[in-house]
């Protein structure tokens, strides 16, 4: 199973694809994580991408196509995987279907977490206030400042994917604004029929 997550910061995509992971057994491919990951070894991905992550932009296309087309080549990927937090503009869609394509491989379903804009202030603060309380270290980029830039990153680059994978009839859209569980569902409902 080839899955898409799509939402802005916030709306739950962490969560839930780490209960799709749990459920199905497939990776969960997070471009923010490979990219904190080269950051903290300072890699020169990690060095190109730390100050464009820290003000809340998108790194450019080239450098998550790239880290995404070799991490699904890897051995954990040939049942699938969870794409969350790609792809992340129009380009990097197309290229993702340009790479799929090469691989001999399709997508199973494009998800989107709807959520209302003005709680996701409140899910980043609950978020830090846990990283907190479990001793961990707060994202750089989990503050108003690039929060507000991440949100205006999505609006302007990310939301048009909406129209792009409604287009190909590949859209499903949920309510990310239920309950964690509520969401879990609907999103099983969504990849289970089918069994695979
Ligand atoms: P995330 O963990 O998905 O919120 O991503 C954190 C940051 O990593 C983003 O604000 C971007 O700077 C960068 N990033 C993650 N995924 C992408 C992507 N697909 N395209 C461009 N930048 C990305």
């Amino acid at each position: 199973m080839r899955l898409i997550l799509l939402g802005p910061p916030g709306a739950g995509k962490g969560t839930q694809a780490q209960r799709l992971v749990e459920r199905h057994g497939i990776p969960q491919l997070s471009t923010g994580d490979m990219l904190r990951a080269a950051v903290r070894a300072r890699s020169e991905i990690g060095r190109r991408a730390k100050a464009v992550m820290d003000a809340g932009q998108l790194v450019s296309d080239e450098i998550v196509n790239q880290i995404v087309s070799e991490r699904i080549d890897e051995a954990d990927c040939a049942n699938g995987f969870i794409l969350d937090g790609f792809p992340r503009t129009v380009p990097q869609a197309q290229a993702l279907n340009e790479m799929l394509a090469d691989k001999g491989l399709g997508l199973d379903a494009v998800i989107e977490l709807k959520v209302d804009e003005a709680a996701l202030m409140q899910r980043i603060d609950r978020r830090v206030a846990e990283t907190i309380a479990a001793g961990g270290v707060v994202r750089a980029d989990d503050n108003a400042a690039a929060l507000s830039k991440r949100l205006d990153e999505y609006r302007l680059k990310t939301a048009p994917l909406s129209s792009y994978y409604a287009e190909t009839g590949q859209l499903q859209v949920i309510d990310g604004m239920a309950d964690m569980d509520a969401v879990t569902q609907q999103i099983e409902q969504l990849v289970a029929p089918s069994g695979r």
